[in-house]
């Protein structure tokens, strides 16, 4: 190959290439995801039920599901403009240390200051609420990246924003609140006694270092008590996974540059949004009979939703005060281990998703803590980048079958989605080099327990 034919270590696309719509991948499935439910009555929610908790733009992207294409606004292009496009890297370092014929690229989401995806959709939320005419938001975060993100955007269009941070992030990940504090966000730890759930949460788990179920609660309860606020969320709707559909929109961009076809498309599952932005319009195409790819989604094994968790209605929050989504679940009571991935620690999964999975066109694996830092590791050592550990799931896949190709001598294309960095998680670094990491695995008698309290759906 000339040397003007050889793909670049970054390829970026023009500002001017940039998508100027969000492709809704729901448009183009067969079997729709199933519809969300009242959390009482059981009934179909309508936008009139869920204008008290939602903005109202966002709720009408929430429920279509036949509109392929939404236009995006350009106040959100001209911010998007700030910190993308983002570049999908060749990582030829990484090829060469492994010996391996397989291509890798990775699209990196890490390069601003909230640190991953996140704010693809922060900005488009906030924005909305800002049309709306709002004062402000609430919302939960988990790691912290995406009450970093929401900081961020809120900050930029003048909104307020209030954020419950889960409790063991809270207290492990001081700097990130600190963050969020800087752009103007009050942050309090969750469970917390300003609210009703947070009360009744503590007083029947004393010890508990909280989860996003139970964040989640909060917020709502706050936005919905709260004149002029609307509860946001970062991941799990299926809104958030249209916003993040710019992600794979400008991956599939870079790669049709090159006439790169991938076989592989990987990305880690917390609630589902980045890998769904990710494999989005590959899927499409999949689904449209146009190209054949398969797609991995990387869950931890202390909260494997796909794997091991149940494809039924369920609660998106711990205080059942949402509404309720077909998904994959573990049960909004699961609590998982206070593991090191906190943006990966969900009970749940993006219906969407969990729609395709259920019809065998997606995979999922799950990976133990310790093999993710030692793949975050190896990887940070030749790429350069210090990666997040959720991001890290799907780099230890990544990794697996690059090394796979070792052995085999398969030229496979690996297009994995890199989330986010890690700086905000050095004290979970570490415990790794230190040796005192543990993996934990749910018993099934955890996950059984968790299943009894689902709620009785009648489909
Ligand atoms: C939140 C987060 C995730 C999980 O994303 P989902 O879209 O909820 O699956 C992954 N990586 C990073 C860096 C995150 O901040």
């Amino acid at each position: 190959m000339s040397d003007k034919n050889r793909i670049p270590y970054k390829i970026y696309i023009e500002e001017s290439e940039m998508p100027s719509a969000w492709y809704n991948l729901r448009a183009d499935m067969i079997n729709k995801p199933a519809p969300l439910l009242h959390p009482e009555t059981h009934e179909k929610m309508t936008a009139k039920d869920l204008a008290g908790v939602f903005c109202d733009e966002l709720i009408a992207q929430e429920l279509d599901d036949t509109t392929a294409y939404f236009p995006i606004p350009e106040e959100i292009r001209n911010f998007y403009k700030m910190y993308r496009p983002a570049p999908l890297v060749r990582a030829y370092c990484l090829e060469e240390k492994l010996g391996t014929p397989a291509k890798i690229y990775y699209k990196f989401e890490g390069n601003n200051t909230s640190g991953s995806h996140k704010l693809n959709s922060a900005i488009a939320q906030a924005y909305y609420a800002k049309n709306q005419g709002l004062v402000g938001v609430t919302t939960e975060t988990g790691a912290g990246q995406w009450g970093t993100a929401l900081s961020m955007a809120c900050s930029y269009l003048g909104l307020d924003c209030k954020v419950y941070m889960v409790k063991c992030s809270y207290e492990q990940k001081p700097h990130r609140r600190e963050v969020m504090r800087t752009y103007g966000a009050s942050v309090t730890p969750s469970p917390s006694t300003e609210t009703k759930i947070g009360r009744k949460i503590l007083a029947e788990h004393p010890d508990t270092v909280g989860s996003l179920g139970c964040a989640i609660s909060e917020a709502v309860e706050t936005a919905t008590n709260t004149e002029g606020y609307r509860y946001v969320l970062g991941s799990v709707l299926n809104q958030v996974m249209l916003h993040q559909s710019i992600i794979g929109l400008e991956t599939k961009i870079a790669l049709d540059k090159y006439n790169i076809k991938p076989d592989v498309i990987i990305g880690c599952a917390g609630g589902g949004s980045n890998l769904g932005g990710l494999i989005a319009p590959f899927m499409g195409e999949k689904i449209r009979g146009e190209a054949n790819y398969r797609f991995i989604a990387v869950e931890p094994e202390s909260c494997p939703s796909f794997t091991r968790g149940k494809y039924a209605y369920d609660y998106c929050d711990t205080g059942m005060v949402c509404p309720l989504s077909k998904m994959y679940t573990l049960g909004s009571s699961f609590m998982p281990a206070a593991t090191h991935a906190g943006g990966l620690r969900y009970h749940g999964m993006n219906s969407t998703l969990s729609q395709l999975y259920a019809d065998g066109l997606m995979e999922a694996t799950t990976v133990k803590q310790t093999e993710v830092f030692a793949a975050a590791e190896e990887f940070a050592r030749v790429e350069g980048i210090l990666p997040a550990p959720e991001s890290s799931h799907a780099i230890k896949v990544a990794l697996d079958i690059a090394k796979e190709c070792v052995k085999t001598g398969e030229e496979k294309t690996i297009v994995f989605g890199l989330t986010g960095t890690g700086y905000f998680d050095m004290m979970s670094y570490e415990k790794f080099h230190d040796g005192r990491m543990v993996d934990s695995a749910p018993s099934d008698e955890d996950i059984e327990k968790a299943f009894s309290k689902l709620p009785h759906v009648n489909e």
